[in-house]
């Protein structure tokens, strides 16, 4: 069984109190404990300055301070001191990921108004007096209140379920047949009810189910790869974990690429466990993000489903996280605090004694090469559910089309799509470039527009009509003449990106309905993710799309999906750059033939010979993942091998290449590990934000306590001026 934290600490008023606090600080602060005392882990007021800062008490003071100039913390907070594990937690993911421990803590506070009382507001319940006079109105609020017994409601809620409007239940109010009150703002979330009827599992889906809820059970640390094509029941199965969880009293956290927490993920929810779990994510409101960072600290939210960050959230007894597509990148934060959420995950789950879920129809190679190895278990579910199968793949070989100028669809592509609308099915065109086009060219000088502050071009939107770059988010109008020969109305959009693809396919198919889902294209997520449940419900015939429509949408009278340039990403040296389209591919064309219906993915390709694209073809999953792993293990890379990103920056180019320089030269620290250092090297956007960047890169043997020796050699500078040094842990990215 799990330990039971140690009892808290106990801090007397007046005792030296270590505290963390948020600010850019490299240490942490002497106090005095506050008027009452306070507990190891509590958050605290103290002054900071002039100012009022919060903090968490980390330990005893250490006492190097003038004990006279040490000053009292102001108040204890009125939250849950944060528990030893989330102290245990933070500590090591900052070593891990080599951040200091304020930029932890920031991740972890990230709630508004944690200083704040909590604040009230009007809740409504019967009151003791029956109306003067009964109306059809009145009679349904009293029903309600009497059908959800001793449960109190807001105002809106109230009438909402009553299907009155809010005057009436304000005339009840006045009678004293309903009763109002003020009530603390941030409520308990509902409780889950683990009880209430799964699916009826099929044999893959049961074993796989048996196998979690005991392990989740058991108590004990482990990870489970949860394999299984999309439409398989990866989702069914992993919630019967939760709901394992859920009985054994413990909490629960499903992580989901952002744009892939859908209403249609939430209502299943709602149908397994009888109610909505927390919701943490950008779009979350600020209160909405206060109560569930405190309830989560209280017990009070069984379940959340969230964006990485909700790895950080308080909990105060977690037993199982669910990381879902854990071969996304958007798990890897890359600014800030550069971490891994699918790797913290498993972090977190070893400190407090849960079990981890990673789900995927196309895992990382990484956890792949961990199942490998045995040090996850793996689980697979081999067939989709029902009478839906896999897509049937095909290559249409480019070089063959003979396209004319500025069209990208292939006869034969535009022949099936056809085929799919005039049947009433829908098809989907994908392209993996935001934008109308990616260069902007002038023809008489062939100028490039790029960006006055990074090393980029800059991409055309025609539906802002702006330029975008795509690396700071700085935009231009169009020019109408040439930045560089002025000569003009010469300049030329060159290439496809989807917006461009949108009026290709107004052109091919007139009659059409056709949707184009770009994530600019929409004011926020919700407004994306409400258009995209629109397509589904059969809003479009051809949907257009970039990478998010790849992420874990359900259209179920989807029956073609046309990749336009399955080709983009084996280009570059990345690392990844096969896997990632690998995995890629095999997500959007799991897009087609959810339902009854059979699907087909076809990919363009210049080089259907590549070996990517075979294995892309032929679906041998194994093989590709055996063939990539042999790779990696030869050249020494992860997983075979670790490997750090080390980014120096600065506005002043000479200054840049002399730190780095510098740090190559004095690689001691690392040599005596036996790590290796290569570069530095212009990084291929050299300049981002106006700022000049330079990489090198360190590789090191598997069993190298890598970090250790980082900081010790990054401790070797001081950096001057704006210069700054970026240690990226695994890096995902190399631009
Ligand atoms: P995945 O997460 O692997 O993509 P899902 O769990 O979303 O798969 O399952 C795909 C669809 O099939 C969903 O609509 C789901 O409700 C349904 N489904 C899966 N397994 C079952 C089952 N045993 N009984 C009924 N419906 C199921
Ligand atoms: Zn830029």
């Amino acid at each position: 069984m799990r330990q039971s934290q140690t009892a808290p600490e106990y801090f007397d008023e007046g005792a030296l109190i270590g505290v963390l606090t948020a600010e850019p600080l490299d240490r942490m602060l002497d106090y005095k404990a506050p008027e009452g005392g306070c507990h190891l882990g509590a958050f605290v007021e103290v002054p900071l300055g002039p100012r009022k800062v919060i903090g968490v008490v980390w330990g005893a003071g250490k006492g190097d301070w003038d004990i006279k100039k040490v000053r009292a913390a102001y108040r204890v907070l009125d939250a849950a001191p944060m528990r030893l594990e989330m102290r245990d937690f933070l500590r090591r993911s900052a070593d891990y990921t080599l951040t200091p421990m304020n930029a932890m803590l920031r991740l972890a506070t990230r709630a508004p108004g944690l200083g704040d009382p909590p604040s009230m507001r009007k809740i409504y319940r019967r009151g003791p007096s029956e109306p003067e006079r009964m109306t059809d109105a009145r009679q349904k609020v009293l029903n309600t209140l009497a059908e959800y017994g001793d449960l109190s409601f807001t105002l809106k809620e109230l009438a909402e379920l009553a299907g009155v409007t809010t005057s009436v239940v304000k005339g009840l109010v006045e009678q004293g047949a309903v009763a109002e009150e003020g009530s603390p703002r941030d409520l308990p979330f509902p409780r889950l009810d683990p009880s209430l009827p799964s699916k009826e599992l099929t044999e893959d889906q049961a074993t796989a189910s048996t196998y979690l809820a005991d392990a989740v059970q058991s108590g004990n640390y482990g990870t489970t790869l949860l394999r299984g094509v999309t439409g398989s029941g990866k989702t069914e199965v992993y919630l019967e974990a939760v709901a394992a969880a859920l009985r054994a009293g413990r909490q629960a956290l499903v992580l989901l690429p952002e744009i892939a927490l859908t209403a249609e993920f939430l209502k299943r929810v709602q149908e397994r466990f009888g109610h909505r779990p927390a919701e943490w994510h950008s779009g979350a409101t600020m209160t909405e993000r206060r109560r569930i960072w405190r309830m989560i600290g209280q017990g009070q939210a069984q379940l959340v489903i969230g964006a990485r960050s909700a790895l950080f959230l308080p909990y105060q007894n977690l037993g199982l996280i669910v990381v879902d597509e854990e071969h996304d990148t958007s798990y890897k934060q890359e600014e800030g605090v550069l971490y891994n959420a699918r790797d913290m995950a498993v972090l977190r789950a070893s400190i407090c004694g849960a079990h981890v879920v990673l789900a995927s129809a196309t895992p990382s190679l990484e956890s792949w090469a961990n199942a490998e190895s045995g040090k996850y278990k793996r689980l697979e579910l081999t067939s989709r559910f029902g009478p839906a199968v896999m897509p049937t793949m095909k290559t249409i070989d480019m070089r063959d089309a003979k396209l004319p100028a500025n069209r990208w669809v292939s006869e034969v592509l535009k022949f099936e799509v056809q085929k799919r609308i005039d049947a009433g099915e829908q098809a989907m065109l994908f392209i993996n470039r935001r934008g109308y086009a990616p260069i902007t060219l002038c023809r008489a000088c062939g100028h490039q527009v790029g960006c006055d502050d990074c090393d980029a071009r800059m991409v055309e939107h025609r539906f802002q009509n702006r330029l975008v770059c795509h690396q700071c988010g700085e935009s231009k109008e169009m020019p109408t003449k040439c930045p560089s020969c002025d000569a003009e109305g010469r300049m030329a959009p060159v290439g496809p990106g989807v917006e461009r693809l949108g009026e290709e396919a107004a052109e091919l198919f007139p009659d059409a309905r056709i949707a184009t889902l770009s994530s600019d294209m929409y004011g926020s997520a919700r407004a994306l993710k409400a258009e995209i449940e629109a397509i589904a419900a059969g809003g479009a015939d051809i949907v257009i799309g970039t990478q998010l429509v790849a992420k874990g949408h359900n259209f179920p009278n989807l029956t073609l999906v046309g990749v336009i340039d399955a080709d983009l990403g084996l280009q570059g040296s990345d690392l990844r750059a096969a896997e990632r389209t690998f995995q890629l591919m095999r997500q959007v064309a799991g897009r087609a033939g959810r339902a009854e219906k059979p699907g087909t993915a076809m990919l363009q390709t210049y080089q259907p010979e590549h070996p990517v694209i075979r294995s892309i073809l032929e679906g041998d999953e194994e093989g590709f993942w055996r063939a990539q792993a042999a790779e990696r293990k030869a050249a020494g890379v992860p997983p075979y091998g670790r490997m750090a990103g080390i980014i120096v920056s600065g506005t002043d180019l000479p200054q840049v290449f002399d730190l780095a320089n510098h740090l190559a030269r004095m690689d001691g620290p690392l040599r005596a590990v036996g790590a290796q250092i290569f570069g530095p090297a212009p990084a291929p956007i050299a300049r981002v934000r106006g700022r000049h960047r330079v990489r090198m890169l360190v590789k090191a043997d598997k069993t190298v306590a890598l970090q250790g020796a980082l900081s010790r050699w990054a401790a070797q500078v001081k950096l001057k001026g704006d210069l700054k040094l970026a240690i990226d842990i695994d890096p995902q990215n190399f631009y």
